[in-house]
């Protein structure tokens, strides 16, 4: 038996490189692991390193259509072609790459449904654009949406609460389980005002049987730790205890930190670490502690790997102190040719009226939407 917490990692991680120019950089998956290595967590008894396994093609298929993984194959194996309307390109070897991303997440789900870990961290996770059909948004498979179909048909789960702090809306799994009553889907994200996908609004909140069980709160540009924390906090604990999820899943996109590339929140380590540790808490209180934590985006490489650190940190149930080293440093600037971070953790952001005002209007907005 290992410990409590297990990081998914392999270096292969770094294949999925949709290309030079690319604003999605696989190297934050390495520098996250390094300084996870870098703040000693790897030395702790019960936090162990888990190696990936690549999921099987009738694995993806439980979410996946077969045409669609057939023309990601063709076009693997040419090494171009776009998956998309063009955000999402192919190269030489992305089947496979996207194949290991779903096997780790997988694995994951293996570990903590067989009591092995009760918590688990895959970094290179988190690809919640993908649809059944197509790619979206950097996403070439859906490796949470996988996750949940392989939880419920391998361990007959059926009560999954499916967390989404990523900036962007994690519309390939809401609509994918939009009509399912098994999944809960709590998403927080800056609207899609303003943001692609352009989706996630609150009277999107699932069909039929599913009606009420699914939850977006968007957000102003801007948007910092207190208005993030209030709204989170007021929202999600109470309907995630109604609920009783018999595992928790967490997309921790990273691209809500302040000064991200692609999106404008004002997020700091201070809400990752506020949502984890919360997330954290109700998966003891609620599922024997089964919660995995996906990455996803982030695409500013100074903010990825301290939000993933920390929430990771947070997941072990540890608290680390606010010291970059010296040879992560280095490292960094030898990878990205960036001047590395100062401190592992931020000062939290306030908020204004404004953005104070319209996460409780949103939240009343949503709430007579769930009481129609
Ligand atoms: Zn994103
Ligand atoms: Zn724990």
């Amino acid at each position: 038996m290992g410990g409590t917490t297990t990081l998914l990692y392999s270096e292969k991680f770094l294949d999925y490189n949709l290309g030079q120019f690319h604003p999605l950089r696989p190297v934050r998956v390495k520098l996250t692991y390094d300084l996870i290595r870098s703040k000693g967590l790897l030395h702790e008894d019960e936090i162990v390193i888990t190696l990936p396994r690549v999921a099987s093609e009738e694995e993806i298929l439980l979410f996946h259509e077969k045409e669609y993984v057939r023309l990601v194959q063709k076009y693997s194996d040419k090494g171009s072609g776009l998956l998309d309307a063009g955000d999402t390109p192919a190269f030489k070897g992305c089947f496979e790459a996207t194949s290991l991303i779903v096997g780790a997440s997988l694995e994951a789900c293996d570990k903590i449904m067989t009591g092995k870990f009760a918590h688990a961290f895959n970094p290179s996770g988190g690809l919640h654009h993908a649809h059944p059909e197509r790619a979206s948004g950097f996403c070439i498979f859906n490796d949470p949406a996988v996750s949940i179909n392989y939880l419920r048909k391998k361990y007959n789960v059926n009560r999954l609460l499916y967390l989404d702090i990523d900036a962007h809306h994690g519309d390939g799994v809401m609509y994918g389980f939009y009509n399912d009553p098994s999944l809960l889907d709590i998403d927080f994200h800056e609207s899609g005002k303003y943001l692609f996908p352009g989706t996630g609004f609150p009277d999107e909140i699932g069909k039929s049987e599913a009606k009420g069980l699914k939850l977006n709160v968007p957000l102003l540009p801007g948007t910092g730790d207190e208005a993030y924390l209030r709204a989170f906090h007021a929202l999600a604990p109470e309907i995630v205890r109604k609920f009783r999820p018999q595992i928790i899943l967490v997309q921790c996109g990273a691209d809500g930190h302040m000064d991200d590339r692609l999106a404008h929140l004002r997020l700091t380590t201070n809400m990752y670490q506020g949502v984890v540790s919360e997330m954290h808490k109700l998966a003891h209180e609620l599922c024997e502690g089964r919660l995995l934590l996906f990455g996803g985006g982030g695409y500013t490489l100074a903010n990825v790997p301290r939000v993933w650190t920390v929430a990771f940190a947070t997941l072990a149930g540890k608290e680390l102190d606010n010291e970059i080293t010296e040879p992560w440093s280095r490292e960094f600037r030898k990878l990205t040719g960036e001047e590395p971070p100062t401190d592992l953790h931020d000062k939290p952001t306030n908020d204004d009226s404004n953005t104070i005002g319209e996460v409780d209007s949103v939240l009343k907005e949503l709430a007579s939407y769930l009481a129609k």
